[in-house]
């Protein structure tokens, strides 16, 4: 392991675009610990044997970043794996990007029946604990790592065109997109005297597993198609490119921004 040697961590890394984050901090020359659910784990494994293309090294470690002590675990195997804190000498980087969707209005009257149908509370707390809880815990243990090591650090989430204003039937998912954008806000501002920069990637729409899965549960429902916005795609490597420069060296004065990646479409 050389002293000069950088670590990454990339969370919900086994596909779509936090694979993207992950492949290209390797190809930037930063081993990189990848993170997904359990039933993830070959997906995520293959992502290690493609980070090992760009000659660095990967880690796969499974857990849910909701999960408190599976989050400490991450850091824990994180550190072990590459190095002791002495021995890296660059700051490290946490790329909090797991998340998950659903769609679902507040309240939807069928006019056939006038059945009124209210969205369940569960998917509040359902989307909420993985997309607003799990990033509290990545910004929290990363920053207690980054702090203990004294060399500053990069840190840096998924927020979304959500997280700007709200879409119908998106309620409880531009809620914790927002919650997102203040944490990112509130961190950088409370880790800023610590060398921690905290920024977070506003994507417009992408073509993932994510975008699919919520059309497959609205066909199967008889809901018709996902409402989303009718603007450009964006691809997984544009959001790529963006972590890429947010976590270099350089960018130690960039702090607390939400920054969009949605081809012009939105200018908050
Ligand atoms: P994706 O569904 O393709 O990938 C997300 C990954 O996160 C999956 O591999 C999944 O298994 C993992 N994951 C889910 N819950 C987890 C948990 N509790 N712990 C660990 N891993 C977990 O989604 P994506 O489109 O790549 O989205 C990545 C991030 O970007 C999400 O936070 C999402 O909200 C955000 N985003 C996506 C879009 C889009 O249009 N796809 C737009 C804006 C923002």
């Amino acid at each position: 392991m050389s002293i000069h040697s950088r670590v990454a961590i990339v969370t919900g890394a086994a596909k779509g675009i936090g694979r993207a984050i992950a492949l290209r901090l390797a190809r930037d020359g930063l081993n990189v610990v990848v993170n997904d659910l359990p039933k993830m784990r070959n997906e995520l494994e293959d992502v290690t044997s493609e980070i090992s293309a760009f000659k660095q090294q990967g880690l796969a470690v499974c857990g849910d970043v909701s999960n408190e002590n599976e989050m400490k675990s991450l850091i824990a195997s994180s550190v072990e794996k590459f190095g002791s804190l002495d021995v890296i000498k660059s700051s490290f980087k946490m790329i909090s990007n797991a998340g998950i969707a659903l769609t679902q209005p507040l309240i939807e009257t069928y006019k056939s029946d006038s059945t009124m149908v209210v969205a369940p509370t569960e998917d509040w707390d359902r989307i909420n604990k993985v997309n607003a809880r799990g990033t509290f815990l990545a910004y929290k243990y990363a920053a207690i790592q980054m702090i203990k090591q004294g060399r500053g650090g990069r840190i840096v989430g998924a927020s979304s065109i959500a997280g700007k204003q709200g879409f119908p039937e998106w309620g409880p998912y531009v809620a914790s997109k927002f919650a997102v954008r203040g944490l990112t806000q509130t961190a950088a501002i409370e880790l800023q005297k610590h060398g921690i920069t905290v920024n977070a990637y506003c994507p417009g729409p992408v073509a993932t597993q994510l975008l699919l899965d919520i059309a497959a549960h609205r066909e199967a429902h008889g809901r018709g198609e996902t409402p989303i916005p009718d603007w450009k795609p964006v691809e997984v490597d544009d959001i790529a490119g963006l972590v890429s420069f947010l976590v270099k060296e350089e960018t130690k004065n960039i702090t607390g921004q939400s920054f969009n990646v949605n081809a012009g479409a939105l200018f908050d």
